[in-house]
């Protein structure tokens, strides 16, 4: 009998474990370890920043749904993985031991870097819900007495869809409330160039993205360094590729969102060989690390080196289609292994993504991820909006469930065959 243990139960983890359970034997026991005890659909964070989603709309509670499943939950913070002894210590609870370990914890948020930064300072945060609740807080008070704002992604960020999603659904809620006229708006990005995404931009995400920005009045400023922020007031260095300064901006703010950079969490951090100096977990192409074999990981807390060279520093994204794939070979690796067999499965690192605007979006597949592509489409309208709700609708119908789905497999699909009728 084999113990896999999963750490993480987001949208990583919570797959994994349910395809773990239909893969491993009935004799091997697969237990989730998350450090909360709900699923949290992240997707859905910049709708409950403007009030348009309730926290609990967008959870489902993990313990009945896994009990269901044959799979033991335990609710506890992973204090440190011991690699060497094959256990993990938890916070206020026994140690874990495992067989195989799957590491899907997400990232640290890594605000800490700039002075001023985040939800405990002066910014606030859609990466989790707990801070999208926070941000909902703000933003309540904020539209009972409107000014500038401020929004994007700062240096090191590798997640720029939310950004861009967030920007242009304040916007739209602004009008909505008929507030627009009284807030002027600045998209600050790290990024080289509006729509660049952290993949060298995704067909025409470039064209489509400014259009976005000026039909609705948001300026921009690219190659930025947020350097500090204070109540109120963000210092932003805008950089030349040579990486000397270009301008430097104050911009005042009454409400700030800026996407963090990401690490690896505390308890994997400085093991040797098993995460880079970020604590990002270290992975071969079959998703396992050549140190601790035993071990395997998915989602956005692996390594993966950035796309290219830029004036600021620029990650590459994670994002579900991805992570879905690296999850199918993740859990068919460890059925190898189980079964005497050596792992041959490859996760196949595509994007897609529907980056909702309120009342309308843009929707993008890049096959692979990384340039050049074998298909890179993007398009945009109103059926991207829908598209998003439906989706959210689908997925968290089954986690609630205990459901085990290629959901972005299934999207991608479907959305190409829209492209080809068109
Ligand atoms: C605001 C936002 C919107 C996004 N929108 C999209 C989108 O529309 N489409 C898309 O494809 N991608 C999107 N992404 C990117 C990506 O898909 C998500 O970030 C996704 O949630 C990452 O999944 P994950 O499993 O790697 O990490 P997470 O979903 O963050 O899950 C990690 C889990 O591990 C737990 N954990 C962390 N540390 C510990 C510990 N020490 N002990 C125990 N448990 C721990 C966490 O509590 C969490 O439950 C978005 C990201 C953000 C931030």
């Amino acid at each position: 009998m084999a113990h896999i243990v999963i750490l993480g139960a987001g949208l990583g983890g919570v797959p994994m474990a349910l395809e773990m359970r239909q893969k491993a034997g009935s004799a091997d026991k697969v237990t989730v370890i998350n450090n909360r005890p709900t699923f949290d659909f992240t997707p859905s964070n910049p709708w409950v920043a403007v009030d348009w989603r309730k926290p609990d709309d967008i959870r489902v509670e993990l313990q009945p749904m896994f009990k269901r499943r044959n799979i033991d939950f335990v609710c506890a913070m992973a204090k440190r993985i011991d690699p060497e002894n094959k256990k993990i210590e938890l916070e206020g609870q026994p140690d874990i031991e495992y067989d195989f370990l799957v590491i899907a914890t997400g990232p640290e948020l890594n605000f800490g870097a700039i002075d001023g930064f985040g939800p405990n300072a002066n910014t606030v945060s859609i990466c989790s819900t707990d801070h999208a609740e926070q941000a909902r807080t703000k933003w309540l008070k904020f539209v009972e007495k409107p000014g500038p704002i401020v929004v994007g992604a700062v240096q090191g960020a590798s997640c720029y869809g939310p950004a861009y999603e967030f920007a242009l659904i304040m916007e739209t809620d602004l009008r909505r409330r008929k507030i627009r006229d009284q807030v002027p708006m600045t998209f600050v990005t790290a990024e080289p160039f509006i729509g660049h995404l952290g993949l060298g931009g995704v067909g025409d995400t470039k064209t489509m993205l400014e259009a976005e920005l000026r039909n609705r009045h948001i300026n921009w400023i690219c190659n930025a360094k947020v350097t500090k922020v204070d109540a109120g007031m963000m210092e932003v260095e805008e950089m030349n590729i040579d990486g000397s300064i270009k301008q430097m901006h104050k911009l005042p703010f009454e409400h700030s969102m800026m996407i963090p950079g990401f690490k690896g969490i505390d308890a994997v951090q400085g093991i040797d060989g098993l995460v880079n100096p970020m604590g990002f977990v270290l992975v071969d192409e079959h998703q396992r690390n050549s140190k601790y074999p035993d071990i395997f990981s998915v989602g956005v807390c692996i390594a993966i080196p950035p796309v290219g060279a830029t004036a600021v520093p620029v990650g590459v994204p994670k994002t579900g289609f991805m992570i879905e794939s690296m999850v199918r070979a993740a859990a068919l690796n460890i059925q190898a292994l189980l079964n005497g067999n050596e792992p041959n499965h490859k996760a196949s690192w595509n994007a897609v993504c529907l980056a909702d605007f309120g009342d309308g979006g843009v929707a993008f597949i890049a096959m692979p991820q990384i340039p050049p592509r074998n298909v890179c489409w993007a398009s945009q309208g109103k059926w991207v909006h829908y598209g998003k709700v439906a989706f959210e609708k689908f997925f968290l119908g089954k986690v609630k469930r205990g459901v085990s789905e290629s959901f972005f497999e299934k999207l991608t699909l479907n959305l190409l065959g829209l492209a080809k009728e068109k």
